[in-house]
């Protein structure tokens, strides 16, 4: 057994046991700090309201490689349907048991010690920062984000970050998250004017009037994505109308829709199209918008060929680019740093009961972490 194995493993579980369900970091912060304070990082706490955000550096030169993440967990669940205790870390059939296990703490373990073991060495030029929130599976609004708007208040810049978030789907190493796509909630009332049924001249139905645009909605190709996007989707959540009366003719209706969508749109284009499209329909209507994220993309450069091709060699495995999936907190890092990717162990166990990570992938993945920080700070 090797140190790094030993040292990886050691750190996923203490991180397992300690109880942090978003927004509390049950005391990961302050285990960690204590660690890379040993190493040589200035660590700072720039907690906000109820999270913790600790912000870490070694160094005092650029280029400045990132490493981030959350030690946040969603919670459990139903505690009888778990095999072992979701906040004690078990092995058992060569994996390492325990919510959070996947997501993401053995990401930070491996993040931790890759970052240890590189300012604990030798390096030509360049700083190491961790970045590590409580609030990734909440609000996020004062984790990530908050942090960014920190720093570059402060006018730090970020070179490359990699998100440590579980990315591998079928095998360890196979997928390299090069960016998401954006998100665009949005919500519609139809206005139409009740009466009885009997009497539909009498007012409006906006069930009829929403039948028509919502099938044009639906069937609109809003864009075709590029190379490293899917085609932006438009999907309908909820659909509400109706008194619950089977007499009466509703005055309102209301949908919630959300857009997950590639660069090739903005957000005030699709929000264009979508006026013109109700406005065709002559509807009475209001909507109103929630922009949750923007898309972003690194595209082929610096930091991701230098991570595939430690991934190549480390996990034995030649990874793809995706930008698929929800959003995750890279969208607030985007604007700070140049370049982000995400890059983690197997997604399949994650916020499920019995979430579990294969300990055999520790090893691999800090080793990659770190040889890919060595490589851009040579
Ligand atoms: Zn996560």
């Amino acid at each position: 057994m090797s140190d790094i194995h030993r040292d990886t493993l050691q750190l996923a579980k203490a991180l397992i046991a300690c109880r942090s369900v978003t927004p509390d970091d049950g005391g990961a912060l302050a285990l960690i700090t204590s660690r890379v304070s040993a190493a040589g990082f200035r660590c700072e706490r720039l907690d906000r309201g109820s999270v913790g955000n600790l912000w870490a550096v070694h160094g005092s030169s650029g280029p400045l490689v990132c490493l981030a993440g959350h030690v946040d967990v969603v919670p459990p669940g139903p505690l009888e349907q778990w095999t072992s205790d979701p906040f004690i870390p078990t092995e058992r059939d060569g994996l390492l048991f325990g919510r959070g296990a996947a997501d993401m703490k053995a990401g930070v373990a491996a993040m931790v010690t890759a970052a240890e073991r590189v300012a604990r060495g030798a390096r030509a030029r360049g700083s190491i920062a961790i970045l590590l929130t409580s609030d990734e599976e909440g609000d996020a609004v004062d984790g990530t984000a908050a942090v960014v708007s920190t720093l570059t208040a402060r006018g730090e810049t970020i070179d490359a970050c990699i998100v440590g978030e579980p990315t591998s789907t079928e095998r360890f190493g196979d997928t390299i998250k090069n960016g998401r796509r954006g998100s665009l909630n949005g919500k519609l009332r139809v206005h139409g004017q009740q009466c009885h049924i009997a009497y539909p001249e009498r007012g409006r139905n906006p069930i009829h009037d929403a039948a028509r645009v919502l099938s044009e909605l639906v069937s609109t190709e809003w864009d075709r994505g590029n190379q490293y996007f899917q085609p932006t989707s438009f999907q309908i959540s909820n659909v509400h109308a109706g008194t619950g009366a089977s007499n009466i003719i509703p005055g309102t209706l209301d949908v919630a829709f959300n857009f997950r969508f590639s660069p090739e749109s903005s957000t005030s284009a699709l929000q264009a199209r979508m006026r013109d499209i109700l406005d065709g329909h002559r509807l009475h209507y209001d909507v109103e918008w929630t922009l949750i994220g923007e898309p972003f993309l690194t595209p082929r450069g610096a930091l991701v060929d230098t991570l595939m091709a430690a991934v190549t060699s480390i996990a034995g495995v030649q990874p793809s680019l995706s930008t698929t999936g929800g959003t995750s907190d890279g969208r607030f890092l985007a604007p700070l740093a140049r370049e982000v990717v995400e890059f983690g162990p197997l997604n399949d166990s994650i916020h499920k009961i019995d979430e579990h990570v294969r300990i055999a992938d520790l090893e691999p993945l800090s080793v990659i972490y770190e040889r890919t920080i060595r490589q851009l700070l040579m």
